[in-house]
């Protein structure tokens, strides 16, 4: 038989490592939905059939969870659990059932779409794609009322490459890493709840192929590299070799920079950085101590807030305490306030159908109108920062008028505390993100009113350069070296230090490896990051000097176009890094 040619596919690089093995083919059945209206008399058995269909499946979960080996896998089928106990799925599917006369089935999918459509349209990755949570469970809940069974990933065995159109949240936590060695799907980011687990079981993972299942067949040779991005399919020999040598050289490279992960991130002539990892949910923290973080320099407390009707005082506080007491003895947990409103859209806190919501109604902005919901989760917060270092930051805050209201509603909550004698650290820092450009060129008034910035380049260069950092036809335009946006955050580092206050910088370009020279000889003293990249920074700090990295920037700042910069910077790093860095 004359297989055909060799392929290479390039998709999004959502686990790092490289993953050599044979294709299990693997595409979910599509099943039609049975859209049947009920007549009155049979009201009572669907809801029966849908309640016994819950318990079925909310008692399959309670036993994976016994059985979950690690704590992420474990936190996930918790949500899994929450998510199916909520009340307002329960009685929005049952309304449908009473008053619209659908088939259980039928009102399952209808709410199950409703809450994926609104999760689906907001501005944030990370909670567009948490509808795959809802998916999964929504869609158990379906297959049970149909009598159809999951397939059972834990079976795979040998040296496997998983190709899929999608992978649900529950079939990820049955996959074996001693036997798939790498994943690649058809759909999916690099924020999907499937990407943070491979990551955390360490198997190599590309997403973002578009069909990848319609280009490999069952058994094929497949080299998943998810440091490029890359699936080669039915690899020719020569490529094999290259990606086996590939391979080979990024073990290495990895058990090297392990050999760091206790060491300080410190650059050759002395200066320390402060190297600390950006997390969504409390599961992350184990990969965050693993990877020898200084702490939390990002937690985007908005994910708690995912299930209908937010999260209480309660809830969150467990939350907050858990990382704090995670994180006691390794440094401070900075806390973001919910960045949400606008086009980040949560169930039950819907916004006003706004035509612009990306400069509309969103972080500390829907905080001020709605204090309610701001004013509990401070006290959520207060009361967890006795457990640990506690440090409060705001997003968006777009200019001096912004900060002081949002500082006196704090001032009010810990003024509560202190007429009931509830204790909280009163030590607390409070600090800003800077990624709004009205607020960077004011950094000289607002760096004395607060006690640290943290640049949010996701959304400066967003807002910088007029860019919707979610949009791919202009995603050409997204550029970090950008001479204006280099500009903006040398200007935001001289005011920060000027008013002797420490200037941190958290969104994505803090950990890439590519920045980290550039973003060091601009004077950043905190770096914060996804744990994944944190070794691979660390070891780029180690490797230079303070005046070394000056003379880049030195270098950079007169130059006059991203393209120029682009080329500069990447020759520089790979001559001192190699392809590892620059890929
Ligand atoms: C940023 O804007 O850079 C940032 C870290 O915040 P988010 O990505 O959550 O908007
Ligand atoms: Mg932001």
């Amino acid at each position: 038989m004359i297989l055909p040619y060799m392929r290479v596919l390039q998709g999004i690089a959502a686990s790092s490592g490289i993953g050599i093995g044979r294709a299990f083919l693997y595409v979910h059945e599509k099943f039609v939905v049975p859209h049947t209206l009920i007549g009155d008399m049979k009201i009572e058995s669907e809801k029966v059939r849908f309640q016994v269909a819950l318990s079925a499946v909310a008692k399959d979960l309670l036993a994976m969870v016994e059985d979950a080996a690690k704590d992420d896998h474990r936190k996930i089928l918790e949500t899994h659990l929450l998510m199916l106990e909520d009340p307002d799925f329960f009685q929005s599917v049952e309304t449908l059932i009473t008053d619209e006369n659908l088939c259980a089935e039928w009102a399952v999918e209808q709410v199950l779409h409703g809450l994926i459509e609104r999760l689906e349209t907001a501005g944030d990755p990370v909670l567009r794609e948490r509808s795959a949570d809802l998916y999964d469970i929504g869609w158990r809940v379906i297959r049970q009322m149909m009598g159809k069974q999951q397939v059972d990933l834990s079976a795979i065995h040998g040296d496997a490459v998983l190709i899929a159109d999608t992978l649900l949240p529950s079939e990820a936590l049955m996959l074996n890493p001693n036997h798939i060695k790498a994943i690649a799907l058809n759909g999916g980011g690099r924020t999907s709840h499937v990407a943070i687990l491979a990551r955390a079981l360490q198997i190599p993972t590309v997403v973002g192929l578009g069909k990848v299942t319609e280009k490999v067949h069952q058994g094929d040779e497949v080299i998943v590299d998810g440091n490029l991005g890359e699936v080669a399919i039915r690899p020719s020999v020569a490529s094999a070799a290259k990606m086996r040598d590939r391979y080979d050289r990024w073990i290495e490279h990895e058990r090297k920079l392990h050999e760091i992960v206790a060491l300080e991130a410190v650059t050759k002539d002395g200066h320390k950085i402060s190297l600390k990892a950006n997390i969504e949910t409390v599961e992350e923290i184990d990969s965050v101590l693993d990877n020898g973080a200084d702490g939390i320099g990002l937690f985007r407390s908005e994910f708690l807030f995912l299930k209908p009707g937010g999260a209480t005082e309660e809830e969150q506080f467990v939350a907050y305490k858990e990382v704090l007491e995670k994180l006691s003895n390794i440094g401070p947990v900075t806390i973001r306030t919910i960045d949400v409103g606008g086009d980040k859209v949560i169930p039950g806190m819907e916004g006003l159908g706004e035509e612009n919501p990306i400069l509309g109604w969103r972080a500390v902005r829907f905080c001020l109108s709605r204090k309610d919901i701001f004013r509990v989760q401070l006290r959520a917060l207060l009361r967890a920062s006795v457990y640990g270092k506690l440090k409060i930051m705001f997003p968006m805050i777009s200019g001096p008028e912004e900060l002081e209201n949002v500082h006196m509603v704090l001032e009010q909550v810990k003024e509560e505390f202190r007429s009931s004698n509830q204790p909280f650290d009163e030590e607390i820092e409070v600090g800003i993100m800077v990624e709004v450009p009205s607020a960077a060129l004011c950094a000289d008034i607002l760096a004395p009113k607060t006690d640290f910035f943290s640049i949010g380049t996701n959304d400066l260069i967003q807002y910088t350069i007029a860019v919707d950092r979610g949009n791919e036809k202009i995603a050409y335009l997204y550029q970090p070296f950008h001479p204006g946006v280099l500009r903006l955050i040398n200007m935001i580092v001289k005011k920060g230090h000027h008013a002797g206050i420490p200037v941190a910088m958290c969104g994505e370009m803090a950990g890439d490896p590519l920045s980290t020279v550039l973003l060091l000889g601009m004077g950043i003293d905190e770096f914060s990051m996804s744990p994944q990249s944190l070794l691979e920074v660390k070891h780029i700090i180690r490797s230079v000097s303070l005046a070394e990295a000056r003379e880049l920037v030195e270098k950079v700042m007169a130059m006059d176009s991203c393209v120029n910069i682009n080329t500069y910077v990447r020759e520089w790093m790979y001559a001192r890094f190699g392809d590892f860095v620059t890929a």
